[in-house]
């Protein structure tokens, strides 16, 4: 077997022979046997094919009509009156995160009653095996004496309250190593969840001169909220983007007769309460930044806040060390238009009531690629249900249905496991993608390709877990 093979099935059985996990989300997670079950998925998903899931792509049919002025919205129409029509990433950024209105900032979205549900919000197992990865890696990369871990977008702190569970377990490999925690977080509705699930109960949380917030997390270990990453220190750093990319702000742009054009939000001339796309008279500079003259698409989309984050990670990785791992729904630079809107577990159009649904777009990992390419080795992106599967995942499943004392807890378990690996649900749409140092890498596994040529044995998750 590889050695990343053997040294991830060594942090699996430490962890599945660990003490059994303790729910202790203060959103009503609760134990199941080890993998705490997240409030909100027997009604979302229960068996049934009808529910509509995020990473999906849509026609624009089937999506919600009605038009409320929104405060959102009333702001806007001010905005593109006083200085003309906005660009799409301007319009998103607004929605989104606009300390006053932004969707992102004064509520939580995620699970039943949210808009959307995320992996690690279904089960505890894909945020264990995710810890494993950064574990084994740090144990590939020489053990250093400190690390950092640092999620992007860490919404309700599941996946890190996960990893650092996992952490715990793993104590007699790293009780040795200095360890931090940091979050870059915008919202500050999310940051206090991620306080209340990351942080004992009464505990003062600090602001310093970079951090908004920081405190001791239930597991012993500093931990520190951010806005922006130039404010995360460097040093040797695990980072973790999962569906974080898909929410910032991208350009659209369209191929005509005339040639290519931004699209821009403007006021519709026959509803002053209304928005619409229109096309800009004239060459905008991100046309110019971003369309190729090999472009064969007729609609491109582009995110340069993903190309400046991935380049900053990229970077720090080259310098200090460490790793990343970014998952989303995304694809290699063929896909058009994929902007969506979702409310309530529905899609919702983009434009209607804005700051009342989440806006999101496909990510393009080529993109990403190609900016991190150079300074680090990249890995995928591949399936989901691969990584996972490399990981061990059915080899935990089969501990927990063994653990398992109810046929309920077995139900929700295989439930559970359906959505992360099924291909036609997130096990198909999710890739996972990687950077790494270049030494960590044999020279010939730094040109590999996703999905269909051979994955890396070196590097758990992206290799094939072979058991004897
Ligand atoms: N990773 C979580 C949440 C995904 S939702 C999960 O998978 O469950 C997107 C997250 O990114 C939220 O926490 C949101 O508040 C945060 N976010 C969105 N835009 C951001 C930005 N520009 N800077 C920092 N955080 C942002």
């Amino acid at each position: 077997m590889p050695l990343a093979g053997l040294a991830c099935l060594g942090l699996l059985r430490s962890v599945a022979r660990s003490p059994r996990f303790h729910g202790n989300r203060s959103s009503g997670g609760r134990s199941l046997g080890g993998l705490a079950h997240r409030p909100g998925l027997p009604a979302l998903f229960p068996g049934s094919s009808s529910t509509i899931l995020r990473f999906q792509h849509f026609s624009s049919e089937n999506k919600t009509a009605e038009n409320p002025v929104s405060p959102m919205l009333k702001h806007l129409i001010m905005k593109i009156k006083s200085t003309g029509p906005i660009t799409v990433a301007e319009y998103m950024r607004e929605v989104l995160t606009n300390p006053v209105k932004g969707y992102y900032m004064h509520h939580d979205m995620l699970g039943e009653k949210g808009d959307f549900v995320t992996s690690p919000e279904i089960s505890q197992i894909f945020g264990e095996l995710i810890g494993i990865w950064f574990v084994s890696e740090w144990i590939a990369s020489g053990k250093p004496k400190r690390f950092q871990l640092v999620e992007l977008g860490p919404g309700r702190g599941s996946l890190t309250s996960d990893i650092l569970r996992v952490f715990k377990q793993l104590n007699s490999l790293l009780s040795k190593c200095e360890i931090s925690i940091h979050l870059m977080e915008v919202s500050p509705k999310l940051s206090e969840i991620q306080a209340s699930v990351l942080t004992e109960e009464n505990t003062k949380l600090q602001e310093s001169s970079t951090a908004y917030m920081q405190g001791i997390t239930k597991t012993g270990l500093p931990i520190f909220w951010y806005r922006n990453l130039n404010d995360v220190p460097g040093g040797n750093s695990f980072y973790l983007a999962h569906e974080f990319l898909d929410a910032l702000p991208i350009h659209k742009f369209q191929k005509t007769e005339k040639g290519w054009h931004e699209l821009l939000v403007d006021i519709d001339p026959g509803a002053p309460d209304k928005l619409r796309f229109v096309l800009a008279p004239s060459i905008t500079p991100a046309t110019k930044a971003f369309i190729h003259d090999e472009e064969s698409r007729n609609h491109v989309e582009v995110c340069p806040d993903a190309g400046i984050i991935i380049q900053k990670l990229a970077q720090n990785i080259e310098e200090n060390g460490g790793a990343a791992l970014i998952v989303d729904y995304g694809h290699d630079g063929t896909k058009t238009d994929t902007f969506r809107g979702f409310r309530g577990h529905k899609l919702h159009d983009v434009l209607i009531s804005p700051g009342t649904a989440d806006l999101t777009a496909d990510v393009d990992f080529s993109y990403l690629q190609r900016i991190a390419q150079g300074r680090v080795a990249t890995l995928g992106p591949i399936k989901q249900q691969d990584f996972l599967r490399n990981m061990g995942i059915d080899i935990r499943l089969q501990v927990l249905l063994q653990n398992a004392n109810d046929v309920h807890t077995r139900n929700q378990l295989l439930r559970s496991y359906e959505m992360l690996m099924d291909l036609d649900k997130m096990g198909g749409c999710f890739k996972f993608f990687a950077m790494l140092p270049h030494c960590r890498l044999r020279p010939s596994d730094q040109v590999m390709k996703p999905e269909h040529s051979s994955v890396s044995a070196a590097v758990a998750g992206f290799g094939e877990l072979t058991l004897k």
